[in-house]
């Protein structure tokens, strides 16, 4: 005999639902963002320009640029890379709605090319297949924080002519053939979400190795003027110059404040990611209703999301009740995400179903199990009993 479902009118394994992302705010950060307060500069001064530093020094990379959030970090990488009308840009169609929208900003084409199976992450062979004379970029997403196969992407962008940008929103902390994400790719991007790796509310960063590119970045987070308030009070001048069409896209001081305090702890909260990860797999393994996320070689996670797929074929429900009935057990599961040309805004464009067969299937049977540093060893048991008493109700 089974247990009685929550959703069915049993006892929930916990009656107060546990999100399946969240922050970690301590005394630390309320200190730094209340100095910031007490400061002369509220937004671009001081604090930006340290937290930059900070943030290119754990990245590996020459320089980093802070912007207003993760959106206007790609957004901003698509305009340093050059990115107009005509050019066509290679996306995975497993993202979040951001990657492919920012080069639409800029007026440039998505094309979709479909991802790897195991990882998820996109397929080398399936970005080779949609280059054509127009693709001037390839956006690699890190999905769940496992980065994408930089090296063969890479390689497809170099013989093509084409700027390799990582989405590395998931993936701040996690390292690929032993150089960290931030170092590797033309340009890298990361959030700073409070679902993400570290937060700052809302905030984004770009790295990259070229100088130029940072700087025509810098411009272009300040309305295309090359010189901000900071800089123009040192050097006594009121003079400025836009030369570009840029945005408002500035981090503030008080965000920058609380970034590098954040900071400060991200290798401890990778670590407790991992474990969690590894706890997860430890007692999920036994489970053939699932499988769980796979790992490349020389590659380490983020851990930003625990994708889980469900083998529908052993199960007597769909992934919609499955979810469900977790939710009502009181775990905060969640689906990331909805494959981008399936939303109406890209069916309008003409993107059709069914051009993507791993994404389109992978995506009707994921699953996203929480994990976030701040969750207890309870917190994580609750998970796995929650998911093989769901699973085993519903075995086939
Ligand atoms: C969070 C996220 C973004 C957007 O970041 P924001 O800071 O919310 O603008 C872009 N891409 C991916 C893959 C993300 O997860």
């Amino acid at each position: 005999m089974s247990e009685r479902l929550a959703i069915h009118g049993g006892t929930p394994v916990r009656s107060a639902r546990l999100p399946y992302g969240h922050h970690i705010v301590g005394e630390e950060d309320r200190k730094a963002v209340e100095e910031a307060l007490r400061s002369d500069w509220l937004t671009t001064g001081p604090a930006v320009s340290r937290f930059e530093e900070a943030f290119a020094r754990v990245t590996g990379s020459a320089e980093a640029v802070a912007v207003a959030n993760g959106t206007a970090a790609l957004h901003a990488a698509v305009f340093a890379a050059g990115i107009g009308p005509g050019d066509e840009v290679i996306v995975p169609p497993l993202t979040f709605v951001a990657t492919s929208n920012a080069v639409l900003y800029q007026g440039g084409s998505v094309v979709f090319a479909d991802i790897l199976k195991d990882r998820l992450t996109l397929d080398p062979e399936a970005v080779e297949r949609a280059v054509t004379g127009r693709t001037r970029g390839i956006i690699a997403v890190d999905f769940a924080g496992q980065p994408a196969d930089l090296a063969e992407l890479r390689d497809i962008a170099v013989r093509h002519g084409a700027v390799l940008i990582e989405d590395a929103s998931h993936a701040l902390g996690a390292s690929y053939r032993e150089r960290r994400v931030g170092s590797i790719s033309d340009l890298t991007t990361f959030s700073f979400h409070p679902v993400k790796v570290i937060t700052t509310g809302e905030g984004g960063m770009i790295t990259t190795d070229d100088s130029s590119r940072a700087g025509r970045m810098r411009g272009f987070r300040n309305h295309g003027i090359g010189r901000d308030a900071h800089q123009r009070e040192r050097t006594e001048s009121w003079m400025y110059e836009m030369t570009v069409l840029g945005w408002n896209y500035r981090l503030t001081d008080l965000q920058s404040a609380l970034g590098l305090a954040q900071l400060q702890r991200l290798d401890g909260w990778i670590r407790r990611r991992g474990e969690i990860a590894a706890s997860y797999d430890r007692r999920l393994a036994d489970l053939p209703e699932i499988e769980l996320p796979s790992i490349a070689p020389g590659r380490t996670s983020a851990w930003h999301l625990y994708v889980l797929r469900l083998h529908l074929e052993r199960l007597n429900t769909g992934r919609e009740e499955i979810f469900r009935a977790l939710r009502a057990e009181g775990i905060g599961v969640n689906v990331h995400y909805i494959p981008v040309p399936w939303h109406p805004y890209y069916q309008n464009l003409g993107y059709e179903r069914g051009r993507w067969p791993v994404t389109e299937a992978e995506y009707e049977r994921m699953l996203t199990l929480p994990v976030w540093p701040g969750m207890s060893d309870q917190d994580v048991e609750d998970v796995t009993t929650a998911v093989r008493k769901v699973v085993r109700y519903y075995s086939r």
